[in-house]
């Protein structure tokens, strides 16, 4: 799969910046491999056959020198188990995420996928095998089929519209008047929010990496275009190993395990229905603001 090379906070605006003058999927790569942030070590690895296992042990981090960002986090995720990441903003949620994708390494502890230090594995070939579906999606300015082939450049146009289809985007896409030849504007405008998602899972599809990172969006969507992403991103996690930055109670009870972040720590952890009965900071967070939403 084709993935990213800045980290999460920051993804939508730099990219933003870099593609305003690309047009094609292929050119978008070439500009985002030079930008490539931090160079492999010598002696990192590739990545084949990888089954989606992933380890931290006593992880901490800092973005600054002497800081504290996420402190001794362990965890542990099977092979397609879906783990939901919860807590307020500033938690460490995103920072997780970071770490696994190796936009920063960790400053003690290790993380692990399938047994293997990711430390010793080449950024990019880690990368290939996760699929993010982020909140407000990069989209470039080119064609929605080119948008959705983004997932894997050799699919052929059938396949991206086997994958629209299994995203739920293709009905949206299908009323447009130039279909799959829509332009995407740079600033996705003619686009809902919503339908950015959906395209996004799309591409997500296409690229059937085996874990898979989800930040589900805060900002309300339509009922009917919230109940197609939610029914795209089961077909698409199905299978896959999957992190969620979690805000929706219905992603959060389907959870495997349940994260409970809080000040860079897990504070709890277990499924929903655990978590609930342990009435801490989960329960308290459930009482008061779960009917709306999460964290
Ligand atoms: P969450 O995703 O749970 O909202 P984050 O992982 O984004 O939390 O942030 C954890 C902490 O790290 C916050 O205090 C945040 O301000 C800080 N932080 C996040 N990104 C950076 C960065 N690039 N540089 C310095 N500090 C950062």
């Amino acid at each position: 799969s084709r993935q990213f090379t800045r980290p999460l906070n920051d993804l939508s605006n730099q990219f933003n910046t870099l593609l305003s003058a690309v047009a094609g999927a292929e050119r978008v790569f070439e500009v985002l491999d030079e930008e490539e942030e931090t160079k492999d070590e010598e002696g990192n690895e590739d990545l084949d056959d990888v089954h989606g296992e992933i380890e931290f042990k006593d992880v901490s981090f800092s973005y600054e020198e002497g800081g504290n960002t996420v402190n001794d986090i362990s965890f542990h995720a099977s092979p397609g188990e879906t783990v939901a990441l919860v807590g307020p903003t500033g938690a460490g949620k995103t920072t997780i995420i970071n770490l696994l994708s190796r936009f920063y390494d960790a400053n003690s502890g290790s993380i692990l996928v399938d047994g293997r230090e990711i430390t010793g594995i080449k950024r990019k070939a880690l990368r290939e095998h996760m699929g993010f579906v982020l909140q407000d999606p990069f989209l470039f300015e080119g064609t929605i089929m080119e948008n959705i082939r983004y997932g894997r450049l050799d699919a052929s146009d059938e396949e991206v519209r086997e994958a629209a289809k299994e995203a739920n985007a293709h009905s949206f896409i299908a009323k447009l008047a130039n279909g799959y030849e829509t332009m995407v504007e740079q600033d996705g405008s003619g686009i809902s929010q919503g339908q950015k998602q959906l395209l996004s899972i799309a591409r997500a599809i296409l690229a059937n990496p085996v874990i898979l990172v989800l930040d589900e969006a805060t900002s309300s969507i339509d009922t009917i275009t919230e109940m197609k992403i939610q029914e795209a991103l089961q077909r698409l996690m199905e299978g896959k190993t999957s992190f969620i930055i979690a805000h929706r109670l219905n992603t959060i009870q389907k959870a495997d395990q349940i994260l409970v972040l809080k000040d860079g720590g897990i504070l709890e952890r277990g499924s929903h229905e655990k978590l609930l009965k342990q009435k801490g900071f989960y329960s308290e967070l459930y009482h008061s603001q779960l009917q709306r939403e999460i964290g």
